[in-house]
């Protein structure tokens, strides 16, 4: 038996499964869930680990401890995780699925139909989206203007830079020169949590 602070590969496994509150790796390998069970149950785990761990956070840091954490955080904390797989590029697009099962899996949009769902699809084209992405479209040109931005119907009514200022509205691609404040990119930042 190995010890449990031992960083071999089965250690890391049982560790995993312990942490995630999932079956043993006895119990899996005894009765092996379907591969959808089993993504579904390893989604629902982790979902449910970083909420419980979100809540002892809160618990202990005394600025948090007003947070609502029940429906309002859990909905928060699953967009924050969303935006910022997008902007890592590690949220999981039909594109992205098809480079690696390149015979198996198309890489257009299963809402649309239309092109594959890359990061710009999904965010600034999907027609699926485009009655809330124009309201959000109008908020979004309403805050540049009052900041002052040049263009700011160019930047928005175009794809790539609708796409660039939701998940990261500080690079250059979207300034053209432009320092944008502190108090922009917060107004920015805020508008975009509404979007995604
Ligand atoms: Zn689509």
């Amino acid at each position: 038996m190995k010890l449990p602070t031992d960083h071999s590969f089965f250690s890391s496994i049982r560790r995993l499964l312990h942490t995630y509150n999932l079956p043993t790796a006895y119990q899996l390998f005894e009765s092996p869930p379907s591969k959808e069970v089993w993504k579904a149950k390893l989604n629902s785990a982790v979902d449910q680990h970083a909420i419980a761990t979100w809540k002892e956070d809160i618990q202990e840091k005394p600025s948090l401890r007003y947070i609502q954490y029940r429906c309002p955080l859990c909905r928060d904390i699953l967009r924050a995780e969303t935006r910022a797989k997008l902007l890592t590029g590690t949220y999981t697009l039909q594109a992205n699925i098809a480079v690696f099962n390149q015979y198996a899996v198309s890489p257009t949009c299963t809402l649309c139909n239309t092109e594959p769902e890359c990061r710009v699809h999904f965010i600034a084209k999907c027609p699926t989206s485009n009655a809330v992405r124009d309201k959000y479209r109008a908020r979004l040109h309403e805050c540049l203007r009052l900041q002052g931005r040049e263009e700011p119907l160019e930047l928005v009514n175009n794809a790539d830079s609708f796409k660039q200022l939701i998940v990261d509205s500080t690079q250059p691609s979207v300034n053209n020169g432009h320092l944008p404040s502190e108090k922009e990119i917060e107004s920015i930042d805020l508008l975009s949590r509404e979007y995604i």
